[in-house]
């Protein structure tokens, strides 16, 4: 009310005295009484401002880039009022796979999947949190693809089929990250991996149809559409110098495991 120039800007009036802000005011009357103490206010606030000539931005402070995105926003209200922290964990890129699988390992990598776990989490009201297959134990991400016993006899026989049968699968990362059994080898690992990968996308959408449609769960026809669709999907995006066949891929995937002219053997 004071200001004589209504028009002035924040700039016009801020000088800076040895990197410290003084106001260059110009007021109507003097102030006096309560205009006083706002002025003071008014010095503290503007004492730590820095004018520089750049052009009005607003910048988002709650994230380090200054860019407000709704993600970022939405993994603060995340780690603030439910405690869910984004896990910065990368998944290697996999060419054996389609993108749906890649993008479904990625959310269950970050603990995106909807388990009953994770929406209770979010506080989302829900009949129960029990695994709707074991009905025993809360259904965690980790519980829902590898741990339930429903789902580790699954684990179990994928394990046996690729001769694997020295490892164990017991959790999110024996099952996306690691490529224990082909560790030297980037083609026989990603097969594995990709293997792994359309392993969990298919348990997730049986675990579906029981949940919303009533199938009914059946390790044995969940194992052999694994087989199959990952024959599917891997034999054609292998190379043609490369390629796998049926019956081989049935008996015994890990022989495609290395490229071809070192193979040895069939089984
Ligand atoms: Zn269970």
């Amino acid at each position: 009310m004071l200001e004589s120039q209504k028009e002035a800007s924040v700039a016009d009036r801020i000088s800076y005295d040895n990197s410290k802000s003084i106001g260059i005011w110009d007021w109507s009357r003097p102030p006096s009484g309560r205009a006083l103490d706002d002025l003071t206010e008014l010095n503290n606030l503007i004492s730590s401002v820095c004018i520089t000539d750049r052009p009005d931005a607003w910048k988002f402070t709650l994230d380090a880039s200054g860019i407000f995105t709704t993600s970022s926003l939405s993994n603060l209200i995340n780690a603030l009022k439910y405690g869910i922290h984004s896990r910065n964990i990368d998944i290697p890129r996999n060419k054996f796979v389609p993108q749906k699988v890649f993008i479904f390992t990625w959310r269950v990598i970050q603990l995106k999947i909807p388990a009953r776990s994770e929406l209770d989490k979010k506080g989302i009201d829900l009949h129960t949190i029990l695994c709707p297959l074991c009905e025993h134990h809360i259904e965690s991400i980790e519980h829902a693809l590898i741990t339930c016993p429903k789902v580790s006899s699954i684990w179990t026989q994928i394990l046996d089929w690729w001769n694997q049968n020295n490892y164990s699968i017991s959790d999110i990362n024996g099952a996306i990250i690691s490529d224990q059994g082909f560790p030297q080898n980037a083609f026989g690992s990603s097969l594995w991996l990709a293997t792994k990968w359309i392993a969990c996308y298919i348990i997730w959408k049986h675990r579906n149809l029981k949940v919303f449609s009533n199938k009914m769960w059946n390790p044995a026809m969940i194992i052999s559409e694994i087989q199959s669709q990952s024959y599917s999907w891997i034999s054609t995006r292998t190379r043609k110098k490369n390629p796998i066949e049926w019956h081989q891929w049935l008996l015994n995937p890990s022989f495609y495991s290395v490229p071809s002219p070192n193979r040895v053997g069939i089984g």
